[in-house]
């Protein structure tokens, strides 16, 4: 049953990137083929062919980053994504602008310098709708796991500490699940609110998840889970988002895997 869940899981990804790919390459190969095709809007054609180029180069320095330890060349890649990265952004908002600066377009060829080649324009157009509809998604999901993760450590039973902590688990099928600490006299019976998030989550119908955000009362500086959680959410997969959310709601994204490293999961078991 993991095996499969976990070839579907995988199955899912690899289409994602695919698709990814696709999109990109159809980005760039239009942009090229119609170089000339829009006269009345001439950078739309340049638009397409960069942010294509810019979001496969992105793409591929992910992947040779992640088949490295961490070293120079590892850091190295990080520097140039997170500057495409802020590249591809501005260029992202460029083009947005270009976009509707000519909508809507004209697609008659015989009005020579006043059309945009058809397909090349709704590509462009589709291309960035879509995009603002993925990232304003996103950005819904990831508001709503800081807001109840902030939520959920108001919620934290530790008289014995005064440290209240919040989790909150986002799975892969958008649902959130959140945790607090709860202590008790016999200290050692107290359960981190990363470990009462996840143990609600799995009682709930819950085995895969994307993200965790966890959050304390520290004000000037970003707090990790401890070691016991670390391992405990590694059972459930190598490939979480963790963010450390401080108490006025700025935050740093990490992930389990750098949180972790070599750690023992349940694949080593399978192995044996
Ligand atoms: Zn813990």
């Amino acid at each position: 049953m993991e095996t499969t869940e976990k070839s579907a899981r995988k199955s899912f990804v690899v289409m994602i990137n695919l698709i990814g790919w696709m999109v990109l390459i159809s980005a760039s190969a239009l942009g090229i083929i119609h170089f000339h095709e829009c006269p009345v809007q001439s950078n739309l054609p340049i638009y397409l062919t960069v942010i294509g180029a810019g979001g496969l180069l992105s793409m591929l320095f992910m992947y040779l980053k992640n088949t490295m330890d961490d070293c120079l060349l590892a850091r190295f890649c990080s520097v140039f994504i997170l500057i495409l990265c802020v590249f591809i952004v501005c260029w992202f908002f460029a083009g947005t602008y270009w976009i509707y600066s000519i909508y809507p377009p004209s697609y008659d060829v015989t009005n020579t310098t006043n059309h945009c080649h058809r397909t090349l324009y709704l590509f462009a157009f589709w291309f960035n709708n879509l995009c603002v509809l993925c990232i304003s998604t996103l950005l819904v999901f990831f508001a709503e796991l800081v807001a109840k993760c902030l939520q959920a450590r108001e919620m934290a039973y530790c008289p014995y500490s005064k440290f209240p902590v919040g989790a909150a688990i986002l799975t892969t099928g958008g649902a959130i699940v959140t945790g607090c600490n709860v202590e008790n006299a016999s200290y050692g019976l107290t359960v981190c609110a990363e470990r009462t998030a996840i143990q609600r989550a799995v009682a709930e119908g819950n085995r895969r998840f994307t993200a965790i955000a966890v959050t304390c009362d520290v004000k000037d500086s970003f707090v990790g889970p401890c070691g016991a959680c670390r391992q405990v959410l590694m059972e459930f997969g190598t490939e979480w988002d963790v963010y450390l959310i401080k108490p006025d709601g700025s935050y740093k994204k990490t992930s389990l895997r750098d949180l972790l490293p070599l750690a023992f999961t349940p694949a080593h078991l399978e192995n044996n």
